[in-house]
């Protein structure tokens, strides 16, 4: 009798327990879907959301902000997505630091700095990487999200078996929630599927020309520091290239393949016929060959395993002991973006596109970040 009670006093207490740790767990987890504030600049001349070019979009989590900047002199229209991949932050807080700086002189800039929402609410399972990461700004330290290279499976479930993508090729299950796999996007399809349909109606509604996807990967990934370009870009890319090399900047160009379908820099050119790139910069927290993952990785990017991995040559971008911090890695983008600019206005002046306050690589690897966010 009194070892029924005994184990009856122990199931209730692990019970107790159990519950305290599913509520804390939960109360964790649902923190993520609070989205951060991005601070417009100024030079904001419309604010939208996603499923104001596709409705059925509304109140789902794959609805998104979408900031459009217009200039007083006509020319022509670039889309700029970030947090496609919401665990590849330098995209993401470039796209931010764009929509707090930029204001256009000649075309318009569309930016959309969380393309996938729903990838922002969770974050990547058995990584054990931080929810979040603090970044300087002018009003003391702000907090972005570290999400998810995929769409939260709460949002999105269960998984097909295979894949088969819009664009006809079969992918494994999970690439059903990865944003860069679905285009052109279905507008009955899954929520990421409709996600990536919303972006091609910005595309088609807005008359973009030329379309640029942020994107980080793993430092040991051989398409890194690079510029994948449709081949409708080719020259473009070229000349954006030899710009980039001109300040210093190395990056690799890469084709995109025509047979991998579902990827922005693919499906963007084929099915809306817009000039499409993709901007490729390292990403010490996405690989596999990284030690622990803190806060401080995701910023300061220092890491003793990498280190190691670049002195045995195992690293395709150079690698030491200042690591590669976030501050470089959006400078970088800004770069390219920049510089991609520069080369349209010269292969088609009539679809030029102008702007100014888009801070230069000096100034943030000089000041950090700080001085570019509200
Ligand atoms: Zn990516």
């Amino acid at each position: 009798m009194k070892t029924s009670r005994t184990s009856l006093l122990t199931a209730a207490g692990l019970l107790v327990l159990g519950a305290a740790a599913a509520f804390l767990a939960g109360r964790s987890f649902l923190s993520m879907r609070a989205a951060e504030a991005i601070h417009p600049a100024p030079g904001l001349t419309r604010q939208a959301l996603l499923s104001d070019y596709f409705p059925a979009l509304a109140g789902t989590p794959g609805d998104t902000d979408v900031y459009v900047f217009e200039g007083p002199e006509a020319g022509g229209t670039v889309l700029v997505t970030g947090g496609a991949h919401p665990n590849e932050p330098a995209g993401f807080i470039a796209a931010v630091v764009l929509v707090e700086n930029l204001r256009a002189l000649r075309g318009r800039v569309v930016v959309i700095p969380r393309a996938n929402a729903s990838g922002f609410t969770c974050n990547d399972p058995q990584e054990a990487n931080p929810q979040r990461f603090t970044v300087p700004s002018r009003s003391g330290p702000r907090q972005f999200r570290l999400g998810s290279r995929l769409s939260n499976p709460v949002h999105q479930w269960p998984d097909p078996t295979l894949y088969e993508n819009p664009a006809g090729q079969m992918l494994s299950a999970s690439e059903v929630r990865n944003l860069n796999r679905c285009y052109p996007g279905r507008p009955r399809g899954y929520l990421t599927e409709r996600t990536a349909f919303g972006i091609m109606e910005v595309i088609r509604r807005e008359r973009v020309d030329l379309g640029i996807d942020l994107h980080e990967s793993a430092p040991e990934y051989p398409v890194i520091n690079a510029i994948v370009f449709h081949d409708d870009s080719a020259e473009l890319a070229a000349l954006a290239q030899m710009s980039l090399q001109d300040e210093g900047l190395d990056f690799r160009l890469e084709a995109s393949p025509q047979n991998l379908r579902g990827l922005s820099h693919r499906e963007w050119g084929d099915a809306a016929g817009i000039k499409a790139l993709l901007i490729e910069t390292p990403n010490p927290v996405q690989g596999r060959l990284k030690g622990r993952t803190t806060a401080a990785l995701v910023v300061e990017g220092k890491d003793k395993a990498y280190l190691k991995a670049a002195r045995l040559g195992r690293l395709f971008v150079p690698y030491d002991e200042k690591g590669i911090p976030l501050e470089e890695r959006v400078a970088r983008h800004l770069a390219a973006i920049s510089a991609i600019l520069r080369s349209q206005a010269e292969v088609d002046p009539a679809k030029a596109v102008e702007v100014e306050g888009l801070p230069g690589r000096a100034g943030i690897l000089e000041d950090g970040l700080g001085p570019f966010l509200r």
